[in-house]
């Protein structure tokens, strides 16, 4: 069984496939616990993998994001990833990238974002070492150096900061601090961009 959030229809709001309409499958646990994140705190509903294929060709797009909590811990999720290809759906993962399942080059497009405060919990071994983009939450300015280090860890097409959003405040002057710190330190390219997260400044779900 998938232990969900919720199956629903948006466009993708942050990264490079910004502007993408998907169908978000939310799984509802995760193996970090971010003081700003409410994962588990919404109920939870069971779904079969038949059940999640049915939600998913109701909501009509042809792209798929599987999202969390954290996805790579789910199970299941090497069985929904094979019954989404089987009907041809382009399919994205976003994952803390804490855990590297042997099934990841399934995925279409890997998004990682890997959590600056639990950076002890990140084994090179273990961690998720490619991915199509890296996206960075700016939960203060000091983290230039761990971004590069990051970069080193993990190889991958486009390096993002994003504004951190709290109680609805959303952070932009400290990501764009940190952003000019990190492309200050390093030309390596290509630099790393602002990401905002359109989805929160529209207020669309
Ligand atoms: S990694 Fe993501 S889902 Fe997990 S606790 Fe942190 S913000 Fe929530």
């Amino acid at each position: 069984m998938h232990s969900l959030r919720s199956i629903f229809s948006s466009l993708q709001g942050e990264g490079r496939n910004t502007g993408r309409p998907c169908t978000f499958i939310r799984y509802s646990s995760c193996n970090l616990a971010c003081v700003w994140c409410d994962t588990e705190r919404i109920s939870k509903m069971l779904f079969t993998t038949d059940q999640v294929v049915r939600e998913v060709a109701k909501l009509k797009n042809k792209s798929v994001i599987i999202t969390g909590g954290e996805p790579t811990i789910q199970p299941e999720l090497e069985n929904l990833v094979d019954a989404l290809k089987e009907k041809g759906y382009w399919i994205a993962i976003e994952t803390n990238g804490l855990v590297a399942p042997p099934f990841i080059d399934k995925f279409d497009y890997i998004a990682v974002s890997p959590k600056p405060q639990y950076q002890v919990r990140y084994d090179k071994n273990s961690m998720i070492r490619k991915a199509n983009e890296v996206r960075i939450v700016a939960t203060s300015d000091d983290l230039a150096v761990y971004c590069l280090k990051i970069r080193d860890l993990i190889k991958a097409d486009d390096y993002y900061i994003s504004p951190l959003e709290e109680k609805g405040r959303m952070h932009y002057r400290r990501a764009m601090t940190l952003l000019s710190k990190v492309n200050k330190l390093s030309n390596e390219m290509p630099p790393w961009q602002l990401s905002i997260q359109t989805h929160k400044v529209l207020g669309i779900r």
